[in-house]
Formats: structure tokens, sequence, C-alpha cells
């Protein structure tokens, strides 16, 4: 079972350096980068949470 990093979609690290546990098993990802990211936000990263109200950043607002 081929694995994908969570919060960018890109291949993850298979040695696990880079994963943290979570219920039922570990998550693992690309790089430190989207581990930071998940951790911040680990709710919406395993589907427990709407994501639109993190992702989702109007920027272009006056
Ligand atoms: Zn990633």
């Amino acid at each position: 079972m081929s694995e994908f990093c969570p919060v960018c979609g890109g291949a993850v690290d298979e040695a696990g350096t880079f994963s943290v546990p979570v219920d039922g098993g570990t998550v693992k990802f690309c790089g430190l980068d989207c581990l930071h990211v998940f951790q911040l936000y680990p709710e919406v990263y395993l589907g427990l949470e709407e994501p639109s109200t993190v992702l989702i950043e109007d920027t272009s607002a006056t």
C-alpha cells in the first residue's frame, strides 16, 4: 500500500523519519515541514473536521 503525505499529497519518507503516532497507527510525511503543519491541525488531516476553515484563506480581501 503506497502512502502519501496527508498534507501535500507527495510521497512519504519510507524510512519513517518524519512520522507521528495517531490512533490506530502512524502517519508519515514527506518532510519536516509537513509534519509541523499536521501537528498544528491534526484534526483536519485526520478527516475529523472540515478543512475549509483552516486551509482556505482569502488573502485578496482588502
Ligand atoms: Zn508533504
